[in-house]
């Protein structure tokens, strides 16, 4: 059996690697970056801390796994028909796991996509480094850092990049500058999607910090130099957009073969197959609790083993979904992490989320590489 998985993120590198464990024939993994990318740790990554707790060589994951072929190409076509999937080249397959995650998008906000900084890719990060480098190259942060969106990448991002700041005016003694960040969000709470008790004592914190939080704050266009909030302008040259995100464009453009839900997310049976022999999975899916990381896992561990059932003969088992822990860094010594209904914060917070990234990396690296992994998050951190 030749299985196809496509994505080199949580879902597609967890199935490739349940699989490979299984034996169950060949594997080619497709993905169109080189490395894993870990979403959770960007907003570390983009300030100051090390990248290699972000960005993992897919070598370095499949090194044991010499029956997993990875292959770098970007996925742009579908023959169900003919069992194939296309990229610069044609793939057949066998079974195919499309795991190809969410893209960024800016709800049609003027100026947006244009002048803001992003927290989804390398290559933004990268952006972002260079222009908080050029400002210390002039000597001249500036006055005002805008995050806009309050859900959880908003709000790590917030947090981490007001420390950072500190350490920078610290490091460089920019005496004169004072530079505030700003959070802003259209809803009426931070983190709306969390609880009550996640949403006041997680803005009590960022207030405390030093943030400053606008809910109920519509931003209308985005300037080079200037951010527009509820109509009134404010000079600024750094915006960071951390707030829509939508289902991969793959879906859409082959829309005649899949069942898209309103949102753009592809319906899947219990089994997580959207059409015969093609599993979907992770972001990509309406299943619900889909959109983190360890449902993500979950399914990919679900479809590998269903995949092996069905090459040694036996039925294949329903999906059941289940909710997920979430963990939110706010700074460097003040977390907050929730699982049903029960909450920690303050210090245990901090390391409750740290135990929470550590399960991730042991999902995908035996634990003797997933500590030093992991580990890297000490790595340029700033002692205060
Ligand atoms: C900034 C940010 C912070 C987050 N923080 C957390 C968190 O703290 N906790 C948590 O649980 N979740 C978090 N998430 C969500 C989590 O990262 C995702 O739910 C998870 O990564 C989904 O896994 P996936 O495999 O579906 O998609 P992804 O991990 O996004 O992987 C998709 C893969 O597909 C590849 N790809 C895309 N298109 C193509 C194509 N056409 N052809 C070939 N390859 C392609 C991509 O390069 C990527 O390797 C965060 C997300 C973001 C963006």
């Amino acid at each position: 059996m030749h299985v196809v998985v496509v994505g080199g993120g949580f879902g597609g590198v967890k199935a490739a690697l349940e699989l490979s464990k299984k034996q169950i024939g060949k594997i080619t993994l497709i993905s169109d970056e080189s490395y894993f990318l870990h979403h959770a740790t960007l907003y570390a990554t983009a300030t100051g801390k090390s990248f290699a707790e972000s960005v993992i060589p897919l070598k370095i994951i499949f090194a044991e796994h010499p029956n997993v072929e990875i292959v770098q190409d970007k996925i742009t076509s579908f023959d169900p028909k003919r069992h194939l999937i296309a990229g610069k080249k044609d793939y057949h397959y066998d079974k195919l796991i499309l795991a190809l995650g969410s893209v960024t998008t800016y709800f049609g906000i003027e100026g947006m996509k244009e002048h803001s900084y992003g927290m989804k890719s390398l290559d933004q990060i990268k952006n972002f480094h260079e222009h908080i480098h050029d400002e210390l190259v002039h000597q001249q942060l500036d006055k005002d850092y805008f995050i806009i969106g309050a859900g959880s990448s908003g709000v790590e991002m917030a947090a981490a990049l007001n420390d950072y700041l500190k350490q920078l005016k610290a490091i460089y003694r920019l005496k004169q500058t004072a530079s505030k960040v700003t959070l802003v969000e259209a809803a009426p709470t931070i983190l709306p999607h969390l609880s009550k008790t996640a949403s006041t004592k997680i803005s009590q914190q960022l207030k405390k910090q030093g943030v400053k939080v606008l809910t109920n704050h519509k931003v209308g266009a985005l300037e080079d130099d200037k951010i527009i909030i509820d109509g009134k302008p404010y000079a600024t040259t750094t915006a960071i957009w951390t707030s829509g995100v939508t289902n991969n464009p793959f879906f859409k453009h082959n829309a005649e073969n899949f069942h898209l839900a309103q949102d753009g997310r592809v319906n899947v049976n219990p089994y997580l197959e959207a059409l015969a022999d093609v599993y979907v999975i992770g972001d990509n899916n309406t299943v619900k609790y889909s959109g983190t990381a360890w449902p993500t896992l979950k399914q990919a561990t679900h479809v590998a083993n269903n995949i092996t059932r069905l090459a040694t003969k036996r039925p294949q088992r329903r999906f059941a979904p289940t909710s997920a822990p979430v963990g939110i860094p706010v700074g460097s010594h003040w977390g907050y992490a929730e699982w049903f209904g029960v909450y920690v914060s303050g210090r245990t917070g901090t390391y409750a989320r740290r135990l929470m990234e550590l399960y991730g990396y042991c999902q995908l690296l035996p634990f003797r590489q997933a500590v030093p992994v992991w580990r890297a998050h000490e790595l340029a951190a700033v002692e205060e």
